[in-house]
């Protein structure tokens, strides 16, 4: 009881306050965001590794705070779901991406592909549909492939009706499906039988100690030939050395994202990266 005591006191230590106000502060900040546009879309190169060609981005949301400078959205996307900011968020990344894939599908490659996150509570929201985002990319002229929605893989354990809703709806509309952070979850291999998913994304903590006869190796070869007879394409995450991407390419691993190839950048960084790097 005593102790119990001490660790109900401990909850008022000073740091503890401190991390709870500055978390107060950036929720509040946080609903003059969009507003204010202080959001800012990243994008970082996925490369085809037999080709190395580059048809492929994923869209990073950064958070141009006035006085705070860049935060991160490791801070910020927590914030977001709790106060239900991230429905709002979550249609900005959206519109965000649909115009820059325009872009680049119109003016470098036609089959361009931007990859966008989902935090599960968007994905899981009561009544949430697509119908929005479909008619969007109607007036735009946009095919549904010209998306990939990232989800991970917790989603899948849940046994309700509305994941499997809403993964039907993304299949209708042609837009693909990438199982993110792959291997660091509950991995339960039954559920991507079970649902249509296009892509798997092996974590980073696999690649990080990638080496030859590694445990990691294994586990990321053994992956990767799962993933291809279940007809899925495997995107390794952060790829930082040649040697990783020797390992994964020898591997049979369709794509990587990494360092090595290029941090996420800034959409007129990105434009001029994709034209300098591109080939037809
Ligand atoms: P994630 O989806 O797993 O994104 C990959 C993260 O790894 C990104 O961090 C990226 O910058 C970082 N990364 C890429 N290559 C490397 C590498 O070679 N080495 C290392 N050490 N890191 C690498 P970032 O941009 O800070 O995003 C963190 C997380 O925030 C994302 O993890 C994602 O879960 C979430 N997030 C980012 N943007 C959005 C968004 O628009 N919506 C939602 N709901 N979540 C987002
Ligand atoms: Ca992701
Ligand atoms: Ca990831
Ligand atoms: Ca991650």
């Amino acid at each position: 009881a005593k102790g119990a005591g001490r660790n109900r006191f401990s909850y008022f230590t000073p740091t503890l306050q401190v991390a709870a106000l500055n978390r107060m502060r950036l929720t509040n900040d946080l609903r003059g965001a969009l507003k204010g546009e202080q959001f800012e879309l990243y994008f970082q190169p996925i490369v085809h590794l037999a080709s190395g060609a580059i048809h492929k981005a994923e869209a990073l949301i950064r958070w141009n705070h006035p006085q705070r400078g860049v935060v991160s959205p490791l801070e910020f996307i927590p914030l977001a779901e709790a106060s239900g900011l991230i429905v709002d968020i979550g249609a900005w990344v959206f519109r965000e991406s649909a115009r820059w894939v325009q872009l680049w599908r119109h003016e470098v490659y036609a089959d361009f592909q931007v990859s966008l996150n989902q935090s599960p509570l968007e994905f899981q929201r009561e009544g949430a549909s697509y119908a929005e985002w479909l008619a969007h990319l109607r007036a735009l002229a946009l095919p549904g492939q010209s998306l990939v929605v990232e989800i991970t893989e917790g989603l899948l354990l849940d046994a309700s009706s509305a994941v499997s809703d809403r993964l039907l709806q993304l299949r209708d509309a042609g837009i693909q499906v990438a199982l993110d952070d792959f291997g660091t979850g509950y991995s339960s291999l039954s559920y991507l039988k079970k649902f249509d998913i296009d892509y798997l994304k092996i974590d980073r903590s696999f690649t990080r100690n990638l080496a030859p006869d590694s445990s990691d190796m294994a586990l990321s070869e053994a992956i990767i030939v799962m993933a291809h007879k279940l007809d899925l394409k495997v995107i390794a995450e952060g790829v930082e050395t040649p040697e990783q991407r020797a390992l994964l390419a020898a591997a049979g691993c369709d794509y990587g994202q990494g360092y090595l190839f290029a941090k996420p950048m800034p959409v007129a960084q990105f434009d001029r990266f994709l034209r300098d790097n591109g080939y037809p």
